[in-house]
């Protein structure tokens, strides 16, 4: 495209999604997470997914006959849902909650596709005895932790309940280390968050320079010491996750890139560092019109299809996939068709204009109110301020 049309392009999308952190890409984000988990459950696993297969089920939700939320989210959507409440309820980050949240919503829906190692983590979380609730992912795996993608798909919401990009961080690695205590865990989910937050701000309509901020960021993530040493441990890269962006900025430079070589170079697997990455490649590929997709599609519907083309862990990809979109393009952008489908899409366009207000309302106060105590970083209101209230409240 030439740059004029790109431009034209790009200002025709910040008329649609509206001002940074609108009312409407806050919607996008939350709804198009869910709607890629949803759509996405229907290749999950798959090897080889060829684009007509993935067009014929995207236009199948077209149909009539469908509807009535008929696509299941999965643990995803059922976890990020647990986030999303936990921090409307808790005016911020409280991990007693959130930790209670995750182990009750396991136990009362436990057929939504939690992987094995997840499930021992949310059982430990459900007893009243436990004092330290990132103890049990602590003890994962001979004590090094998980590095799967269970922290990075449930991450969006930290984006929407932070307004400041330090906060974002600092919680959304809190928030997975509660079932994911490796380094490659977590800080896929704090890089997850961290793209939602830049793209709620508009940063996708210079992409060259929105992949260049996440580099200098986890440059600085990386540096930490745990990173360093779980890198070395798993005999990855020193610093895994700017490496990869490194090669999703390389593979921004070439004018074709097949699905094999995003597989090949980033991955489509449960581990984030082999999913995160590939979720913001699909976002930055799918920018402009491609081939390979039909005319109309817009640029959510495209980073979508994208998503489900390259199989592996469609619907955690396509989930985190669709937040950073979302945020991007706008609620306008999703296919009210799609929304029809896909359980939970509705609740999360509820929950959006939710965290929108708070997120409203932390703007416009003072960051001194952050409340730093040793165990809870919360944004409190006065009456839930009280540490035994809390207590009482989580148990
Ligand atoms: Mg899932």
């Amino acid at each position: 495209m030439a740059a004029t049309a790109v431009r034209a392009a790009a200002a025709a999308v910040t008329a649609a999604a509206g001002s940074p952190a609108s009312l409407s890409r806050f919607r996008g984000a939350l709804v198009a997470a869910v709607v890629g988990d949803c759509v996405g459950g229907e290749f999950e696993g798959a090897e080889e997914v060829p684009m007509e297969t993935v067009l014929r089920h995207l236009n199948g939700l077209e149909n009539d006959t469908k509807g009535d939320a008929t696509l299941e989210y999965s643990d995803d959507t059922a976890m990020a849902r647990c986030v999303v409440q936990s921090l409307l309820t808790r005016g911020g980050f409280d991990e007693q909650d959130m930790a209670h949240r995750f182990a009750k919503e396991y136990s009362a829906s436990p057929g939504r596709g939690y992987g094995a190692g997840v499930i021992q983590v949310l059982k430990k979380l459900a007893s009243p005895h436990l004092s330290d609730v990132y103890q049990p992912a602590r003890e994962q795996y001979n004590g090094r932790g998980s590095f799967g993608n269970g922290g990075a798909m449930r991450a969006a919401p930290f984006a929407l309940g932070f307004p400041e990009q330090a906060n974002v961080k600092k919680f959304a690695r809190l928030g997975a280390m509660l079932t994911h205590s490796c380094s490659l865990g977590y800080n896929g989910a704090l890089l997850q968050a961290l793209a939602v937050h830049l793209s709620l701000q508009g940063a996708l309509e210079l992409p060259q320079q929105f992949i260049s901020k996440l580099i200098t960021e986890m440059e600085n993530v990386e540096e930490d010491d745990a990173a360093r040493s779980d890198a070395r441990f798993l005999k990855e890269a020193d610093k895994p996750f700017c490496e990869r962006l490194y090669r999703v900025k390389d593979l921004m430079g070439r004018s074709t890139v097949s699905i094999e070589e995003v597989i090949s170079e980033l991955g489509n697997g449960i581990a984030a560092l082999h999913s995160v990455p590939t979720a913001i490649f699909c976002v930055l590929h799918c920018l402009e019109p491609r081939e390979c997709f039909p005319e109309s599609y817009g640029g959510l519907e495209r980073t979508i299809a994208f998503c489900l083309a390259l199989g592996g862990d469609t619907d955690t990809i396509a989930c985190m996939a669709g937040a950073i979109a979302g945020a991007h393009y706008g609620i306008q952008a999703i296919p009210q068709s799609w929304i029809k489908c896909c359980e939970g899409a509705e609740d999360a366009d509820v929950s959006a204009g939710q965290l929108h207000m708070l997120y409203q309302q932390l703007s416009q106060s003072d960051s001194s109110d952050i409340r730093t105590g040793e165990k809870s970083y919360g944004l409190w209101t006065e009456n839930k301020s009280n540490g035994a209230e809390k207590k009482n409240g989580t148990q």
